[in-house]
């Protein structure tokens, strides 16, 4: 019996061992060397005046039926700043969306599309800002305002790189699509009928580069260095409507289990015994795998042997941080609801929305179905308000996104470049139908502030960060067309 616990022990030591060893020996991919990329001062002053100069004029999400001034001015204003473009470009009106081509002299890798939307969303009456979200100031060593980061520093980025490539006499040997939908953050369909045009006239396109991920610092425990996060797929979007009924009462004497209990029951089971299934897959493993040879002790243990330390993860990661949970599973928020009109009043219907993030491994509507399920057992009903599955999964470490991976990592040396999944969505995907290859990522570096500050107040792009993205999109067009 001895020898059995003392063979269990030594087994016990040598798993361990074997363990460590393979923590220790986590290959690192990133080594110090120049970036590929370089700038100036006065280059950095010049993007961040035109950048400043978009974020001033106030391009609001709108709705039909509202006027659309400013983004003819948008036009305009864009016309006047990138000439050479203005000038180049076949313009494809649709549907006010403008789609724009800058001819490709011999087809190589194929057709490709850079995105960056031009509406932004409101500035919350100006509450909590700063700056004058709507001034473009350039201060600070950043340009503030609405939109600086989301997403016209994209779209500055991308611009200010092809233009310049033109005035430098670059001759593009692919053809490159540039798209800026004037109603993402509305969901709007400008991008979806840019997809169908292109689709009208043959055109597939080898590769698409939207927003998305970006450089970021300090977003995972244990993690020093900068990570450049690729975004290779958008969770589904569903918007719930959950209703209990009763014959009403009176709120003097309440019966047991009016609508508004049994609702909260439910949320309260839902919150404490998620329906949803907690999965590793990719891009999240591909994510875990990239950065856990960075990661400080004990996080480069768990997540550097993921098959090992999965099942104790998926019980302890979304504990720790919703974000990490949302990477793992559908999530579901409550985030509406309505009882009856008056506090001395029984409902005799009340509901709660819930808006739910399907993961890829779920989808929609199995999702749904598993918190339908879980509201008929009290009595509650279920309406589907809005329904969208999740993304495809762009293919990763083959093909144009290893060309992509290895171009973005040869201009940020000193970043960790690793698959993302996207937990919000973009416009990016409605090309699905002309594109395997979609990369939701700008290469900005954002601090943390900066990341809080998307949709919030006090919006801002570092100038250094903006010139750096310039430059990076530059190359990578110039080895797209290599
Ligand atoms: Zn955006």
């Amino acid at each position: 019996m001895k020898y059995v616990g003392l063979g269990l022990l030594a087994l016990l030591l040598l798993f361990v061992a074997v363990l460590l060893l393979r923590t220790v020996l986590l290959k690192k991919k990133i080594r110090p060397a120049p970036s590929a990329v370089l700038w100036t001062p006065e280059e950095e002053r010049a993007y961040a005046k035109t950048l400043s100069s978009l974020v001033k004029i106030p391009t609001l999400s709108r709705n039909q039926g509202q006027t659309w001034e400013d983004f003819a001015l948008y036009q305009q204003k864009i016309a006047d700043l990138f000439p050479l473009i203005d000038k180049t470009a076949e313009v494809h009106d649709v549907d006010g969306n403008v789609l724009r081509r800058i001819p490709g002299a011999k087809p190589g890798r194929g057709a490709w599309l850079l995105m960056g939307h031009q509406d932004v969303v409101p500035a919350n009456g100006q509450k909590g800002w700063t700056k004058d979200p709507f001034s473009g100031e350039i201060s600070d060593g950043a340009v503030w305002g609405r939109g600086a980061m989301d997403c016209k520093g994209t779209f500055a980025a991308e611009w200010l790189a092809v233009e310049e490539l033109l005035r430098e006499g670059f001759v593009f040997q692919n053809d490159l699509w540039l798209f800026s939908s004037r109603n993402e953050e509305t969901g709007g369909g400008g991008a979806e009928a840019a997809a169908e045009y292109l689709q009208s006239i043959g055109v597939r396109l080898t590769a698409v580069l939207d927003e998305g991920g970006a450089v970021v610092t300090d977003q995972f425990p244990g993690l020093s260095v900068p990570v450049a996060a690729i975004g290779l797929a958008e969770k589904g979007f569903v918007n719930l409507k959950f209703t209990a009924k009763s014959p009403g009462g009176h709120a003097a004497n309440p019966p047991k289990n009016t609508p508004l209990v049994r609702l909260s029951k439910f949320v309260a089971s839902v919150e404490k015994h998620p329906p949803f299934k907690r999965a590793f897959r990719q891009p999240v493993t591909g994510m875990f795998a990239a950065i856990a040879p960075y990661m400080s002790f004990p996080f480069r243990l768990l997540l550097g042997n993921l098959p090992i330390f999965a099942p104790l993860l998926k019980r302890v990661l979304p504990a720790v941080s919703p974000m990490a949970g949302a990477f793992l599973s559908t999530t579901a928020a409550f985030t509406q609801a309505a009882g009856s009109a008056a506090p001395n009043v029984l409902p005799d219907e009340a509901y709660i929305i819930c808006n739910v993030r399907p993961s890829l491994h779920q989808g929609a509507a199995e999702s749904v179905d598993l918190l339908k399920k879980r509201a008929a057992k009290y009595g509650i009903e279920t309406e589907v308000l809005f329904l969208k599955e999740p993304s495809r999964l762009t293919p990763y470490d083959t093909g144009i996104a290893a060309f992509f991976a290895s171009r973005v990592s040869a201009c940020l040396p000193d970043a960790v470049v690793s698959p993302y999944l996207m937990t919000g969505g973009t416009d990016s995907r409605r090309f699905e139908p002309v594109c395997d290859n979609i990369f939701r990522f700008t290469p900005t570096r954002l601090t943390k502030q900066q990341l809080a500050a998307m949709h919030a107040a006090n919006e801002n792009l570092s100038v250094s960060a903006l010139a750096e993205a310039t430059k990076i999109y530059k190359y990578l067009i110039g080895e797209y067309d290599k």
